[in-house]
């Protein structure tokens, strides 16, 4: 599985003769495995970048391949999980999980047996007959991300997946997401404007900034992994590694503020 952009650029309309650069020049390949991660401020083009990926758009100039093979539209291939969970509120959990799989034909049996095998992943296990609006946000959150690993994608698409979570609640979330990666040994893109929510889950990290949207910077992290092979989270975000990476990170990012005010 490899996924490549290459010198991507995507203009808004904005009104008569106007138009918005909302990403400029962008080249990424996610492959196999990867955790990749988009950070920065709001504005410099991250859904749009994750909308170029899950097929939701093409770009005004460049191009968007999965395995060699042009993106087109959205696939089977590409699932995307949003901020706001965007759940059926008149099916219960385990329907919902099994919606995706409903849409191509598959039968009740089928489809409640990998959905129920996916809540487990999540921790879910116990909820499978309950309506969703009985779940606390964390809880909905996982069933979104259960309903998008049900339909087995190559690469899990999230757009800041956490951001209206709690600190606690968010921090057992990344450690979650984490462990479901290494065990399905899916390719993610994921979306924040969390700093330390990059350097904790991303093998690969890219910052952007605004106008026009660009990938400014792009490191290798080995802070998911450390905690995949046993170190807590806390201890992880507490080493002296990642602290000074996330001084470095933050520094990039203030002065790419500086310098766009
Ligand atoms: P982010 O997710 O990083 O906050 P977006 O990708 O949503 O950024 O937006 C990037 C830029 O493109 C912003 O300046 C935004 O206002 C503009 N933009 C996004 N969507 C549209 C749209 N549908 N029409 C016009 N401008 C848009
Ligand atoms: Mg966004």
């Amino acid at each position: 599985m490899a996924l490549e952009i290459r010198k991507a650029s995507v203009f808004y309309p904005a009104g008569r003769d106007h138009k918005v650069e909302a990403l400029r020049y962008i080249d990424l390949t996610i492959e196999q495995g990867d955790f990749v991660v988009a950070l920065g401020a709001s504005g410099c083009g991250k859904s749009t970048l994750l909308s170029l990926i899950a097929g939701f758009m093409s770009p005004s100039f460049g191009q968007v391949q999965l395995d060699g093979t042009p993106v087109a539209g959205p696939g089977r291939d590409r699932a995307v999980v949003f901020q706001k969970h965007a759940l059926m509120p008149w099916l219960n959990v385990i329907d919902n999980v099994a919606f995706g799989l409903k849409l191509q034909g598959m039968g009740k049996a089928e489809r409640h047996e990998i959905a129920r095998r996916h809540l487990a992943l999540l921790g879910l296990q116990d909820f499978a007959a309950s309506p969703v609006y009985n779940l606390s946000g964390g809880m909905q959150q996982r069933v979104g991300i259960a309903r998008a690993l049900a339909c087995d994608p190559k690469i899990l698409l999230m757009d800041e997946p956490l951001g209206a979570l709690d600190a606690l609640t968010r921090e057992r979330a990344q450690e979650l997401i984490l462990k479901i990666w290494q065990e399905t040994e899916k390719s993610v893109f994921l979306i924040t404007h969390s700093v330390e929510e990059a350097l904790f889950m991303g093998t690969k990290l890219i910052v952007m900034s605004p106008r026009p949207g660009r990938i400014t910077h792009r490191f290798d992290l080995p802070f998911s992994r450390r905690f995949l092979a046993g170190e807590t989270g806390r201890e992880v975000k507490a080493s002296p590694e990642f602290i000074a990476m996330r001084e470095t990170v933050l520094k990039i990012i203030f002065a790419d503020e500086a310098q766009a005010a």
